[in-house]
């Protein structure tokens, strides 16, 4: 069999490069996916009930990146869901990021915006230096809040204390001192109206694309002629973990349908204290599908499953480069997405990379 593109994984990242060959270039591109679904972790289905759900976890489309939202508006039209998250801390639901209101509800307090800021350099610790996730918190917001909302909630999120993780695990948690309770602040924010597997169906929709399921690429690969090959799965197994495993944090999903038309007052509530699942989310409030019935997800963070969170600790991140160092080898093989790159990234930058990677080589091999 001869392909001259070959694209392992149809997750978000392959399906933007295999769309890409097949519309741009008008080339053929076998793509190859090991599970019985294309979308990779975007997936989502209706379950038994009738209600759509994200089967690997909540899905929330936001970006700042025009090109990146006129890109996927081709394969879908959105609704305006603008994401909303509370915390559920000492018996009260408040609202995250942090606002005069979290505050307010915390402390039992009447502050205004203008004093948010003044509040919280108050209660914030003087650290000579920030070397971790820990030290991110407390120099932002102080000891109290950290361990009201941040503690715990990273604790059974990583099964590690804050204090060992670097800082790029809490920073991403903003304060706002203004009134948005927006969770994202993202020009662009969404959900596909008729959700992210419809919209993967008509990213691959093209003539020129051919998908083979239930497949793990090594079954295959020996038997295919390519000249490049885009590589989407994890970077370890490609190399068959000649420098050791990457590390991966899971999360177990719990899906239950409830008899009632609402289940909470926002469509994700953590639980950083409370309980051995970090959130859970109610999935109508995302689609705004409406339906007699309402299915929640829970969701349980452990060490053995499917990989969702690359870990951010030293020791991954030196086994990564051991394998960063073979990839640069490569002549014919382009690594990119979340597993390949063992980084987190946000399905808006998972795009943008893919098509910069696009472009790369349509003009280092097509120009
Ligand atoms: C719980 C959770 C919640 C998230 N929430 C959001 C959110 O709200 N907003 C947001 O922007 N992003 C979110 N993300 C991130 C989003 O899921 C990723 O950006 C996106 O899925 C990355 O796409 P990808 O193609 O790189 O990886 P994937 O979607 O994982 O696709 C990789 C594909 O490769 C396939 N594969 C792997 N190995 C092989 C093999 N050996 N042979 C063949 N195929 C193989 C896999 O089956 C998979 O389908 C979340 C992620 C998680 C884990």
């Amino acid at each position: 069999m001869k392909f001259k593109y070959v694209v392992v994984g149809a997750g978000l990242a392959g399906l933007t490069v295999a769309e890409r060959i097949a519309s741009e270039l008008d080339e053929k591109v076998l793509v190859i996916e090991k599970r019985n679904h294309i979308g990779g972790n975007v997936y989502d289905s209706y379950n038994e009930d009738g209600i759509l759900i994200h089967n690997y976890g909540p899905h929330i489309f936001h970006t700042s990146d025009r090109d990146v939202y006129l890109y996927l508006s081709r394969f879908t039209q959105w609704n305006d869901y603008q994401h909303k998250v509370l915390a559920y801390v000492d018996g009260n639901l408040v609202p995250l990021p942090i606002t005069v209101e979290t505050v307010n509800k915390l402390y039992n307090l009447n502050l205004d915006c203008s004093q948010l800021e003044g509040f919280l350099k108050d209660k914030a610790e003087k650290l000579d230096e920030i070397k971790t996730s820990r030290d991110v918190a407390l120099s932002k917001v102080g000891r109290d809040i950290y361990e009201k909302i941040f503690e715990n909630y990273t604790k059974k999120q990583w099964g590690v204390d804050p204090a060992e993780l670097d800082t790029s695990v809490i920073s991403r948690i903003p304060v706002r001192y203004n009134r948005d309770t927006r969770y994202f602040a993202d020009r662009y924010q969404g959900m596909p109206r008729h959700g992210y597997a419809r919209m993967c169906e008509n990213m691959a929709a093209n003539k020129n694309i051919k998908i083979m399921l239930n497949t793990d690429y090594k079954e295959i690969i020996g038997l295919i002629e390519y000249d490049i090959l885009f590589y989407t799965g994890p970077v370890d197994y490609f190399y068959d973990y000649k420098h050791g495993r990457l590390s991966y944090r899971s999360i177990r999903f719990e899906f239950e349908t409830v008899d009632k038309e609402e289940y909470q007052e926002a469509p994700v509530v953590n639980y950083p204290n409370d309980y051995d699942f970090t959130r859970i989310t109610e999935f109508k409030k995302l689609t705004w599908q409406k339906h007699g019935k309402t299915t929640i997800c829970k969701e349980y963070p452990c060490s053995e499953g499917e990989p969702y969170y690359p870990f951010p600790t030293k020791e991954c991140k030196a086994v990564y480069a051991l394998y960063e160092e073979e990839m640069k080898k490569e002549r014919n093989v382009i690594f990119l997405g979340r597993l390949a790159e063992y980084r987190y990234y946000n399905m808006d930058a998972v795009v943008r990379r893919a098509l910069d990677v696009f472009e790369e080589v349509k003009n280092r091999y097509e120009g």
